[in-house]
């Protein structure tokens, strides 16, 4: 089984955005710059923005934080968030979620011009890329493309099955699929024959946020496995997907590990929208 390996290719990505970023600075005479927002003291969210943070410092991308107290009103969010788009300085912006109440992810994201939504997870962003018109496209599913063209598994004609139709993960990569040709069952926790649908599929992505949904015995031999999910373990706090490791060696032809597939992917997407906005805006569009 081959192992889609989100992390070496990101390293690899990572040289071409060093370039882009270097390049975009001695045209500009200033780094590309992303703002991620934080709202409320959610330790893990502080972790994953201070990741980011440095995954930006990692290729010279500036990258700076911006922290809203817990409970903050949506006028509030709003007028501080208007400064910050109309920023000429600053390029893209993330968002982390979840966002404590009374804010919602939904009405967070939205508050996002397209033109430097770094997720792109606005209604305008997402209609853009249901019309194949995107700017940028939401991080997780790019990545998931990414990773899929860079192992050249064949997606047009091919029969994919989506576990899952979150707007952040499931939808999105739902219809890039679609885009590369490919024939696609979206799947969700109303679907009444999800098992049949996967051991049907050419490539599985799952997306379902559900621990050992799947396992070895739930896939064609030879089908591709893109396991979303991300758990902590207990008692050892290891990480795991929504997918069961073992015995998938015996039947997929390539799967992406967790940790170590999808995320950094993830994380690799969010630094080349912020370098594609960067590099729009310098253009005047
Ligand atoms: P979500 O909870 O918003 O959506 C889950 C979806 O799965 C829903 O549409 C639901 O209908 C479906 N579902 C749930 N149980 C199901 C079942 N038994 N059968 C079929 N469908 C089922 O989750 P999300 O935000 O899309 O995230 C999904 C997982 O991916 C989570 O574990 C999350 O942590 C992870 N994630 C990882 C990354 C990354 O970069 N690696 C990014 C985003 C999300």
């Amino acid at each position: 089984m081959k192992i889609l390996d989100g992390k070496a290719l990101s390293l690899i990505r990572a040289e071409n955005l060093r370039l882009r970023a270097k390049e975009f600075h001695k045209q500009k005479g200033r780094s590309a710059h992303l703002k991620v927002i934080l709202v409320g003291k959610d330790p893990a969210s502080a972790v994953y923005v201070k990741n980011k943070i440095l995954a930006c410092q990692s290729v010279g991308i500036h990258s700076t934080q911006a922290t809203f107290a817990e409970g903050t009103s949506k006028e509030a969010f709003a007028s501080e968030l208007m400064q910050i788009q109309s920023d000429e300085n600053i390029d893209a912006v993330l968002v982390q979620l979840p966002v404590p109440p009374p804010l919602t992810e939904e009405w967070v994201q939205n508050q996002l011009h397209p033109s430097k939504d770094a997720d792109a997870l606005s209604f305008e962003s997402l209609g853009r890329l249901m019309a194949g018109r995107s700017w940028v496209k939401s991080c997780t599913p790019q990545g998931i493309i990414e990773l899929l063209k860079h192992y050249q598994i064949a997606l047009a004609g091919k029969h994919c099955v989506v576990v899952g139709r979150s707007l952040i993960v499931g939808k999105p990569v739902a219809q890039l699929l679609v885009q590369e040709n490919a024939t696609v069952t979206l799947c969700h926790s109303q679907s009444r024959d999800t098992k049949a649908q996967v051991k049907s599929a050419d490539v599985v992505v799952v997306a379902a946020g559900k621990p050992g949904l799947f396992g070895s015995e739930d896939f064609k031999t030879g089908a591709t496995l893109i396991d979303v999910g991300i758990h902590r373990q207990t008692p050892d706090g290891k990480l795991c997907g929504d997918v069961r490791w073992d015995g998938l060696d015996k039947v997929l032809a390539a799967a992406t590990p967790v940790p170590g597939g999808v995320g950094p992917m993830t994380i690799s997407c969010l630094l080349e929208n912020t370098l594609i906005l960067a590099e729009r805006r310098m253009k005047g569009f």
